[in-house]
């Protein structure tokens, strides 16, 4: 997909700040926080949303997104964490993402290079 922005990140033509990849899907800082830390899963392969993408690659996804939101709290020393999809008009980018936002009773207000700091720190 040409005008894809996740495409071009994917391809690498687009920096982001990456926490995982692998052969199917790509874990990176989102550029425009909701809260510190928060990160995007997306498969590699260009999918629309939650109804078009193989169920296999989104029990991947799942299994990944368990993993990391350990890891993001964890290492954020965040109080919880919420896990959300969009779909249809409420969906920016027509790339499916699943976001992992910690969530901190007391607002945490650091940087996206600090928060990348913290997760990607042995
Ligand atoms: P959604 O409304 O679920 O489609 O959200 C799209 C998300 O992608 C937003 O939170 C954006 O801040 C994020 N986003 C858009 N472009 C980029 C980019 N180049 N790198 C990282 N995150 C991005």
């Amino acid at each position: 997909m040409d005008n894809c922005v996740f495409c071009k990140i994917v391809k690498g033509e687009i920096s982001c700040k990456k926490i995982f990849e692998d052969n199917d899907m790509l874990a990176f800082l989102d550029i425009n926080p909701f809260k510190p830390g928060h990160v995007l899963i997306i498969p590699k392969e260009h999918t629309l949303d939650f109804q078009s993408i193989d169920e296999e690659l989104l029990s991947k996804i799942i299994k990944r997104a368990k993993i990391l939101s350990t890891h993001i709290v964890d290492k954020m020393n965040a109080d919880g964490y919420t896990i959300i999809q969009n779909n249809g008009n409420v969906q920016e980018v027509k790339h499916y993402h699943l976001h992992i936002i910690p969530k901190y009773i007391k607002d945490s207000t650091i940087s996206l290079d600090e928060a990348f700091k913290k997760i990607t720190e042995e």
